[in-house]
């Protein structure tokens, strides 16, 4: 009789924990998507007044330079922060939007090498001190179906991080082997030590203790998550390869098959 009295006691016991515990996932499941509307929302509202701060400032650095003022400098230095910021921002919301699965591509036939050379061009121009980029593209044409926004995104994000880690220029490289595409963007950097390199997709993940190059924002640890997560809604991965001291080269991989704009031009919704 005694053992099964403890033997009721213990099925009492175990039934009380699963409670508490179904209790506790109740919870945390709430507490998540409370944190995911929080994100989302406070993401939005910040959008809002920096775009018309950003407004403003350049309208009043146009003044500025047409009445040849020295205090131009200034207003450059604001919008430079205005833009940190707001990608800080623009992190903020694509993660939240990936938490709440409600990341959607649009994806329309692109040529590849046409918008690797436009994102250069845009990066240098929007980036002060203008870096050096040397791009080297293939010379036939390669078209593939891709959200040319998302995906673009992924290509200024690992530029400015090779331009944050790295003071020498940064090299562009287009090219197709086995049926995929491969654009590498590579720099003579700080490098990466090989046991933190499994954890730079992680969310919010930064290497400890390494320095960004002046007038670089130092980052949520969000921006390779991010691209990891567009580059395989895409079909592809990021590989790396990297060594301290010496540079990283960071490769977008995508097969030219799943890609082609034959079989998959349409617009995708991701779960
Ligand atoms: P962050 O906003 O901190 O740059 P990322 O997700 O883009 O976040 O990168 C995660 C971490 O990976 C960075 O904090 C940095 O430590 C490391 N990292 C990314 N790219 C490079 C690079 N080109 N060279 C050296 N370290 C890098």
């Amino acid at each position: 009789r005694q053992v099964a009295e403890q033997q009721r006691a213990l099925e009492e016991h175990a039934r009380s924990l699963e409670k508490a515990v179904q209790e506790r996932t109740r919870e945390l499941i709430a507490a998540n998507a409370a944190k995911d509307e929080f994100l989302s929302m406070a993401s939005h509202e910040l959008k809002t007044p920096l775009s018309s701060l950003k407004g403003m400032t350049q309208l009043l650095r146009r003044k500025l330079e047409r009445a040849g003022s020295s205090d131009v400098i200034r207003l450059v230095s604001m919008e430079n922060s205005i833009r940190r910021m707001e990608l800080l921002v623009n992190d903020l919301l694509n993660i939240s939007f990936i938490e709440m699965g409600m990341f959607v591509l649009h994806k329309q036939p692109t040529d590849i090498n046409e918008l690797c050379r436009r994102l250069v061009d845009e990066y240098i121009v929007g980036t002060n001190p203008p870096p050096v980029v040397e791009v080297d593209l293939p010379a036939e044409k390669i078209e593939m179906a891709i959200d040319v926004d998302r995906f673009g995104q992924v290509i200024i994000n690992l530029l400015s991080n090779a331009r944050k880690y790295s003071s020498a220029p940064i090299r562009l490289s287009v090219r197709v082997e086995d049926e995929q595409c491969i654009i590498s963007v590579s720099d003579d950097g700080v490098g990466i030590p090989p046991e933190v390199l499994p954890h730079i997709f992680e969310r919010f993940y930064r290497v400890p203790g390494i320095e960004v190059q002046r007038g670089s924002s130092i980052g949520l640890g969000l921006g390779l998550y991010i691209s990891n997560q567009i580059v395989e809604r895409h079909g592809g991965r990021i590989d790396v390869q990297s060594t301290p001291g010496k540079g990283s080269v960071f490769s977008v991989v995508l097969p030219l098959k799943v890609a082609s704009p034959v079989e998959d031009s349409t617009q995708v919704s991701q779960p």
